[in-house]
């Protein structure tokens, strides 16, 4: 049975001030029976892991380099973040692909490197809307997959997302038989990867748009095992009522 995964992803938003948020989330009593993760900005990692010690809220990162260390000015590694404590990355975010120009080998290389230093890399997969309207969608995901998943990886230390670029920060979120088919594509996917046995023990997040308003519906879709929630995230209320809404699914 998977454990169900509620992740935050706070991106470039926050300050130290804002670290009052994971108060209220780690000490309101966080459902023992799913995981929940908050990763805040590279610069909230150490303050956020030392304030919320002690409780069952994970801390991860954004992003990690696919060296371990170097010359890469501006860069931080899987190893480095490991050091803080941070327990995830999420790699291959939408924002990351299109913004930063990386490549689904890029972000092969960096899972990689975050499953070295010990983290679970949070693989991040999804169309934007011409590809699904254009009727591309599972064409377009398979292709992240087979380039962003690589055998190699260990399947014990991967969550997959799978985040609609169009549903991300606009309030709109596919009809729930289309989030099921993408999840079900997946699955059936990682199967081919990793052998049924394993790959029924990755867990696949749905993020996009994930509210306390809409959370019950989508935890409700075959094969979805949590979401990766930005906007939501920001707010220990919203963020919670979403972690309860998963509980009880
Ligand atoms: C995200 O950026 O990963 C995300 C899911 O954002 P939002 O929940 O704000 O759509």
């Amino acid at each position: 049975m998977r454990r169900k995964l509620a992740a935050g992803n706070w991106k470039m938003n926050g300050l130290l001030g804002d670290l009052a948020q994971l108060d209220q989330l780690a000490k309101a009593p966080l459902p023992p029976q799913i995981d929940t993760l908050i990763c805040p900005p590279a610069t909230l990692i150490h303050p956020a892991i030392a304030q919320t010690r002690g409780s069952a809220l994970a801390i991860g990162a954004q992003d990690c380099h696919a060296q371990s260390a170097g010359a890469f000015t501006g860069d931080i590694s899987a190893l480095q973040l490991r050091d803080l404590g941070a327990s995830a990355a999420i790699l291959g975010h939408s924002e990351r692909r299109e913004g930063h120009g990386e490549s689904d080998q890029l972000v092969a290389a960096k899972a990689h490197a975050a499953q070295a230093a010990g983290l679970c890399a949070i693989i991040c997969l999804g169309e934007t809307l011409a590809q699904r309207q254009a009727g591309d969608t599972l064409q377009v995901i398979g292709a992240q997959f087979a380039g962003s998943v690589p055998a190699t990886l260990d399947p014990a230390l991967l969550v997959l997302a799978y985040e609609p670029v169009w549903a991300i920060g606009s309030g709109l979120i596919p009809t729930l038989p289309q989030i099921a088919e993408v999840h079900s594509a997946l699955r059936t996917a990682l199967e081919a990867r990793f052998g049924a046995e394993a790959a029924h023990t990755v867990r696949l997040l749905y993020g996009g748009s994930v509210k306390p308003d809409n959370a019950a519906e989508v935890f409700g879709v075959a094969d979805v095992d949590g979401a990766l929630v930005g906007g939501a995230s920001l707010n220990a209320q919203d963020f919670s009522a979403i972690v309860q809404a998963l509980a009880a699914a």
